[in-house]
């Protein structure tokens, strides 16, 4: 049995559904999940109900996450088209800003230049205030996040070069994307991305067997797309999970008659480390490709402080068949349901606690930290 110590992993985008849709998860079940999944940080989306939009929001929040969360939790905010940039007065407590510029779970899309063009402004303009939260500069703004598929990929990369704004796109999924990203860097670009695992270990040709336990957005891409993110994996910054729950109902799975437009999304949180490590026991990944993708590059993009006295414990051999009776998140089910997997995280330790062995939970609600100073 080969036991590693690794970092506290970082998942720099999930969603953990409080407030307005706990039955699908909250702070508490969704950081219960991270820690089973060796994730000792998640960046929260902001496409709850009502969305992370304005400071109220996130200073409730950054109260609901206070009083529940288990490991520690940073915050987004989210344009809408109502609201546009009433973030502003707080976007220095959040860990970014988040914009749904593609289709979408919620109500946060924005699909004007006029909004678009604002948003990039305002953001740029207060960073000459507060500066960019960096490595050497703890305070001040987290990037520009976006959803942007296709050719909203360059939209962004054009208003995020107009103002020189951090730029990190969520989610890559198509080869097209990932060579835009590789030329953008390449010409010294500052843009950063991050690709999800079942963008990366699941295709459209399992779809007709995951039915719309693979429905997410960005869609399932075609083996072709999965084959040039791993041949771009120099070019990926992150690996992150965008968990996303729905109930299996929600989906339509196990009922009579499926709903009329299943709600896309799917968790993540408890198989990212395992189908990373399996990923190094089939050559096709190195450990230290998950540290940096997975711990210094979102510490770093996102300007993240140190975890001190925290580490997980991982069987790094362990083979096993994931299932969904194994899940922590709420609504107990995963799409990698089936896949033969090695590695699993066996302890947690989180600034010299111990909060998770062997399956049990032993850290309480509320031990974990809301990170940049939300006032609660
Ligand atoms: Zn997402």
């Amino acid at each position: 049995m080969t036991h590693l110590r690794l970092p506290g992993l970082v998942d720099a985008h999930v969603h953990l559904r409080e407030p307005g849709y706990t039955y699908k998860e909250d702070f508490f079940s969704g950081t219960a999940a991270a820690l089973a999944g060796g994730v000792t940080v998640v960046l929260d989306m902001p496409n709850t109900y009502p969305p992370t939009a304005t400071p109220d929001r996130l200073i409730e929040k950054a109260r609901l996450a206070a009083a529940k969360a288990v490991c520690d939790v940073g915050l987004f905010v989210g344009a809408t088209t109502t609201h546009a940039d009433a973030y502003l007065p707080v976007a220095e407590q959040a860990c970014a800003l988040k914009i749904y510029v593609s289709d979408t779970f919620g109500s946060l899309r924005i699909d004007t230049l006029d909004l678009m063009h604002r948003l990039f402004r305002t953001w740029a303009a207060q960073a000459d205030k507060v500066g960019y939260r960096t490595s050497a500069h703890r305070s001040g703004l987290g990037p520009i996040t976006v959803h942007a598929e296709e050719l909203m990929l360059p939209v962004c990369l054009a208003l995020a070069d107009l103002y020189s704004t951090p730029l990190h796109i969520a989610h890559v999924s198509r080869r097209s994307e990932i060579e835009l990203i590789r030329a953008a860097k390449e010409r010294g670009h500052t843009v950063t991305c991050e690709v999800t695992p079942h963008h990366l270990f699941l295709s459209s040709d399992d779809l007709p067997r995951l039915g719309n336990r693979g429905d997410m957005r960005p869609r399932l891409a075609t083996p072709e797309d999965v084959a040039a993110l791993w041949a771009n994996l120099a070019y990926v910054d992150i690996f992150a999970t965008d968990h996303a729950p729905h109930t299996l109902a929600e989906k339509g799975i196990g009922v009579g008659e499926p709903p009329p437009a299943p709600p896309p999304g799917v968790p993540g949180l408890e198989t990212l480390l395992p189908l990373l490590l399996t990923a190094v026991h089939d050559d096709r990944l190195s450990l230290d490709d998950i540290i940096t993708r997975c711990v210094s590059n979102p510490r770093r993009i996102y300007g993240l402080p140190e975890q001190p006295d925290t580490w997980i414990e991982v069987d790094a051999e362990r083979a096993y068949v994931l299932a969904d009776e194994a899940m922590c998140t709420r609504v107990g089910w995963t799409p990698f349901a089936g896949m033969r997997l090695r590695g699993q995280v066996a302890r947690v330790t989180l600034r010299g606690q111990l909060v998770y062995d062997q399956g049990q939970l032993l850290a309480a609600p509320g031990s974990g930290r809301v990170l940049f100073g939300v006032e609660g």
